[in-house]
């Protein structure tokens, strides 16, 4: 579903990512660790094009992201095209950025109903499937500020399904939570990997790797430095960076 190739980007003179090449399979879910300033949530944010790469190439579901071929050149989509393309891609972020002056439910069917046109009948009953589904069909009508953190995290992530994607980009979800709340958020991630969802997962939470990861990879100074199973990554990493980085959690 994503295939990136020899992916580099630079803001100015630093260079963040440096040559990225990353497949990932239909329903496959993917944890991505790595340090500070690795370039994970940069490299997240490029394939859903918050961010256009310097070279290589992005492609999901088929299609290269920002680009199409045309008598084979490369030509960059219209700002039309490239939101076409992100409707297939959900993303979560550490902050919930959800709107403080709208319930959950206006939360969750403000972008079908105001971007794709969906009408308000059909979005309100798909956002109240997918409350339901993030264990908050009694917080419908309630505000952001009425919410606590984990469940303003896990209206984030019903809003991201809202338009129904094909993959799920997750930065970091539970840093901005007070520990008593990061199980919820998780326990809903875990709930969407075991129903088929393709997802990309940045955390530093090694149990979800664990139990939840198809795939672990392990980032380092803006490459793939390793990848595999979890049983392998994690408990018997092949690099000496991978292994220092995994000796801070136990
Ligand atoms: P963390 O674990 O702290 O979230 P990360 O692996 O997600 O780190 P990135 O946020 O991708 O790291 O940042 C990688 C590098 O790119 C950092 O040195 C950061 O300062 C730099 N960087 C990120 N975004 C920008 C930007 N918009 N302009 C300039 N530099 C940036
Ligand atoms: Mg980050």
């Amino acid at each position: 579903l994503v295939r990136a190739r020899n992916v580099h980007k630079s803001f100015d003179q630093l260079e963040v990512l440096r040559g990225i090449d990353l497949d990932v399979a239909p329903g496959e879910v993917v944890v991505i660790l790595g340090p500070s300033g690795s370039g994970k949530s940069t490299f997240l944010r490029c394939i859903n094009r918050l961010e256009t790469i310097n070279q290589g190439s992005i492609e999901v579901d088929g299609e290269q992201i920002g680009y199409s071929f045309r008598k084979g050149k490369l030509v960059q989509l219209s700002n039309h095209a490239v939101a076409l393309q992100r409707r297939k891609i959900g993303m979560v972020f550490q902050q919930f950025n959800l709107y403080p002056h709208m319930t959950s439910l206006q939360n969750i069917i403000e972008a079908p109903v105001g971007i794709h046109g969906e009408s308000r009948k059909d979005a309100t009953e798909n956002a109240r499937r997918l409350l339901e589904r993030v264990g908050l069909s009694a917080k419908a009508d309630n505000y952001p500020r009425q919410l606590s953190g984990g469940q303003q995290q896990r209206v984030a992530i019903a809003r991201a399904l809202a338009i129904k994607p094909k993959l799920m980009l997750f930065d970091e979800p539970t840093s901005a939570l007070d520990p008593e709340l990061v199980g919820e958020v998780l326990a809903t991630m875990r709930d969407l990997a075991n129903q088929g969802l393709t997802m990309i997962v940045v955390t530093h939470e090694i149990g979800f790797a664990r139990e939840a990861a198809d795939r672990v990879v392990f980032m380092d100074g803006g490459k793939v430095v390793e990848q595999g199973k979890p049983e392998d990554v994690l408990v018997n990493p092949q690099h000496l960076r991978t292994r220092s980085f995994l000796s801070r959690f136990i």
